[in-house]
């Protein structure tokens, strides 16, 4: 146990120093805790595993972070390893503490089976995105900082896996969250791995130098703070050779030997306040030649991930050039911890901060940032506080990017659209979900299919979240139902041009249709109406786009009328509306609703005339309909209904409900029903196979919008898989 309770000791002197009793108290549990939960194990370098943990734990205090962060950094492989559970650890040392456990616990399942480019940004983003809290982040950052200090006892090929990952998703991360001296580690660890041969070179070629180097670097520090001192500004002069994947860099991109790359050197001098920070900039370029173009003012204008600092480049009497860093000390910890340290600074002033308060400044971050690189990526630092994308699995474990809200069907189009055109339901985390289940960071997906499934159907366009899945839904009803898109588009275009006070007679006219399909570049009317009804152009584009000829055509026509007729006849008075209906044409009929589609106000609507029971109003999308306007008996029949504002009563609807049975179930959907103060009229549960019921309930509704509301009500009842309504 060489070390480990020493360690340990040294690690509540930190704690101490920004804490209290209390937390000393509860870290020790967490030692011994996860000492006694990790007992078992060993790392591969022969050490007890708690060693690791314990490593973790010392670089997160050295980050400044609170103690819960350390808490959960001890605890951090508890419940991948042992047999700890969230409850227990909640149950031990606060909920706080156990979801951070949790958290990198999913990150750390987390496996990396794509390598492509655009995979990285995507796992970067997850990471980002999964990890609700940001400690949860620094937390990982650190157990792998560590591992990557002892990746030497690893496999080759797990040395390899792990510097890439490294050098592609957590260094990046690392810089994004300005943590550089961090993010400096973890790329010269990673190089050393992926390229030994170009690691030694540099290294080698340092140590030749070393004496050297050692005497430019303090001849030039000496110079600095001898300066400084004399001028009585406060200071502490640093002197360092670039860290080594810096130096890798500039020799691989710009091809040159280590003797040729020249800015080797930098310095840092770290000040008490800004003004001092341009004062010594003043003598920095008064004892040493400034290169011009060289000086960066990132105090007025702070770089992106909150870095801070004057950086000029000079040159030593000996002509070796070197670049000097110059910032105060509130600004050297941001450039070294990044986030963290102003996690720190937060903490200290005001103790107890919010959540709201913790990402305040982080929100305040990502609405200064400019650069586009860094833009993608904070603005998925944002998704857990802005909620705007969400990542999940396939079940190879490539990433897939969705909008927030997204669906099985979003996700099953953006696989493929042949998989979205055959799905027939979805699996999420093994467990068979509905279309409408909105996915969640992390759920691996799958999607069922079947050669033989009816398609996708229009329901879903008002289910997906994202255009690609509502573009390549359009396109299937495009292709594969020609006919029911002309009869919709027909319906679209017709309601659209009456809204323009037009009529179709006025579109067909032979001096007229040559006209508008030339502009709206359709060979057939037919064609035109397939494409409104499949979505690719909309019926007000398309009036609006031949209004003008329209109404040209229709004033020349009046005149005629005009001069061969009588004077001009009264306005119409307005129909009276029959239960919030008035049918065009016919004043004061029998109006009823057809029971096969049952339309409520805001579905659009269409009136049959039958033979003695006056008008009968059905859905425009209604089978029925359809079917009928193909009957040239019956296609005359149908005329014009409008709903009417101010229809103050409710409507009878069918719905018909498919979902798993389950005991409770038609309990579940009364009472949500219930709830909403929904009338059911009847309810009626039929038996399907496999362990599938059907519940058809009849219900009043006041319109389509609380129809929309209870269907979307009904939907997150459990076991319940699909609702349509009849017809
Ligand atoms: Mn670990």
């Amino acid at each position: 146990m060489d070390g480990i309770f020493e360690r340990y000791a040294h690690l509540e002197d930190v704690i101490r120093e920004y804490s209290s009793e209390a937390d000393i108290s509860r870290l020790r549990e967490a030692f011994e805790y996860s000492r006694a939960a990790h007992r078992e194990q060993m790392r591969n370098d022969g050490s007890p595993f708690i060693s690791h943990p314990l490593a973790a734990a010392e670089i997160v205090a050295e980050m400044g972070l609170d103690v819960d962060s350390v808490i959960a950094a001890l605890l951090h492989d508890c419940i991948e390893d042992t047999g700890a559970t969230h409850a227990e650890i909640s149950g031990m040392f606060g909920g706080d503490v156990a979801d951070i456990v949790e958290g990198v616990t999913k990150l750390t399942r987390v496996t990396y089976t794509s390598k492509e480019e655009e995979q990285m940004e995507n796992l970067r983003k997850m990471l980002m995105a999964m990890a609700r809290d940001i400690r949860v982040i620094l937390i990982k950052i650190a157990d792998r900082l560590h591992n990557m200090r002892t990746l030497e006892y690893q496999s080759t090929t797990k040395q390899s896996i792990k510097a890439l990952e490294t050098m592609e998703i957590y260094a990046p991360i690392a810089h994004r969250l300005g943590m550089q001296k961090i993010k400096w580690e973890l790329e010269d660890l990673s190089i050393l791995y992926l390229d030994p041969i170009g690691y030694k070179e540099i290294e080698d070629g340092l140590k030749e130098r070393r004496l050297k180097n050692e005497s430019f670097l303090n001849s030039i520090q000496t110079k600095i703070s001898d300066r400084l001192k004399d001028n009585s500004i406060d200071n502490a002069v640093y002197g360092r050779i670039k860290h080594i994947y810096s130096i890798y860099r500039k020799m691989y991109g710009q091809n040159k030997e280590l003797s040729e790359v020249m800015d080797l050197y930098a310095f840092r001098v770290i000040v008490n306040d800004i003004a001092d920070c341009y004062n010594v900039l003043g003598h920095i370029h008064e004892i040493f030649h400034p290169i011009p173009g060289r000086f960066k003012d990132y105090i007025s204008t702070p770089k992106p991930n909150m870095y801070r600092s004057l950086h000029t480049t000079v040159i030593g009497g000996d002509g070796v050039p070197f670049e000097v860093q110059i910032r105060t000390w509130e600004m050297h910890h941001v450039a070294e911890y990044g986030v963290a340290a102003h996690w720190k600074y937060k903490q200290g002033i005001t103790g107890k901060v919010s959540d709201e308060e913790k990402f305040a400044w982080i929100r305040r971050l990502l609405e200064s940032q400019q650069d586009s690189d860094a833009q993608d990526f904070f603005q998925a630092l944002k998704i857990d506080m802005f909620a705007d994308e969400v990542f999940v699995f396939t079940p190879r474990g490539d990433v897939i990017n969705l909008p927030a809200g997204a669906t099985p069907i979003d996700f099953a189009y953006s696989i493929h659209s042949a998989i979205g055109n055959r799905m027939t339901g979805a699996i999420v985390n093994g467990r068979i979900a509905p279309y409408n289940h909105i996915l969640q960071n992390g759920d691996i997906v799958e999607v069922l299919t079947a050669g033989a499934s009816k398609g996708p159907s229009r329901d879903w366009l008002g289910i997906v979240k994202s255009p690609e899945a509502r573009n390549k839904i359009r396109q299937w009803f495009k292709k594969e139902k020609r006919e029911e898109n002309v009869v919709h588009g027909r319906i679209s275009f017709e309601a659209e041009l009456r809204r323009a006070n037009f009529q179709l007679q006025d579109v067909t006219r032979e001096d007229v249709l040559p006209r508008v399909l030339k502009k709206l570049a359709f060979p057939t009317l037919d064609d035109m109406f397939a494409a409104i009804g499949y979505g690719g152009l909309t019926a007000q584009k398309a009036v609006n786009r031949i209004r003008e000829d329209i109404r040209q055509a229709v004033r020349a026509k009046d005149k005629d009328e005009r001069e061969a007729r009588a004077p001009e006849s009264a306005p119409r008075p307005k129909r009276k509306p029959v239960l919030g209906v008035t049918v065009e044409g016919i004043d004061n009929c029998l109006v009823k609703f057809a029971r096969c589609c049952t339309p409520v106000p805001g579905d659009p609507i269409i009136g049959f005339i039958t033979r003695g029971y006056g008008v009968s109003v059905h859905r425009d999308d209604c089978v029925n309909y359809i079917k009928s306007l193909k009957n040239p008996a019956e296609a005359g029949r149908w005329v014009r209904v409008n709903w009417e504002n101010g229809a103050d009563d409710n409507y009878q609807t069918a719905l018909s409900i498919t979902a798993s049975d389950r005991a409770g179930l038609v309990v579940d959907i009364a009472s949500a029903l219930n709830a909403m103060k929904i009338r059911m009229l009847s309810f009626a549960a039929k038996d399907l196979d496999g362990g599938r019921i059907t519940v058809s309930v009849m219900m009043e509704v006041r319109d389509r919008d609380a129809l929309i509301s209870a269907i979307t009500r009904l939907m997150t009842i459990t076991g319940i898989r699909d609702i349509r309504r009849a017809g």
